[in-house]
């Protein structure tokens, strides 16, 4: 755990998100400003600052995470999704902490 990473602080409890799956290794909340009628994020507990971060020792933990999206976008009612990971600041990346963003559904308020 990094003390000054929000998304940290979320899987410790210390901030509070709208959780819509936790296990052992990952937690899954919706984002607080949705680009989509739905968008949530699948984040690791463990802190990876991001997927340049990661290597071959964490293949089950990143493969988890993908194969938990078609889950989770099935339950959240969604036939198709979209899947996000930026990546570095030059990639978009504003959370410093690996997380695979989820959208379907169309635009919000669409
Ligand atoms: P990224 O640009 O890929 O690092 O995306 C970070 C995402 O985290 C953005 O879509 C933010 O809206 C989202 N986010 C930031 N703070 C929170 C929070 N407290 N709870 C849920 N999502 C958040």
């Amino acid at each position: 755990m990094s003390m000054d990473c929000l998304f940290c602080k979320i899987v410790a409890g210390n901030i509070p998100a709208t959780t819509i799956y936790e296990d052992e290794d990952v937690i899954v909340f919706n984002d607080i400003k949705p680009m989509a009628k739905i968008h949530f994020l699948i984040v690791p507990k463990l802190h990876l600052e991001s997927l340049q971060s990661c290597d071959a020792s964490q293949q089950q933990l990143l493969g988890k995470m993908l194969l938990l999206a078609p889950k989770l976008a099935a339950e959240q009612g969604l036939k198709g999704f979209k899947t996000l990971i930026n990546t570095g600041r030059e990639g978009g990346q504003e959370v410093f902490h690996v997380h695979m963003h989820v959208f379907g559904g169309g635009l919000p308020n669409a």
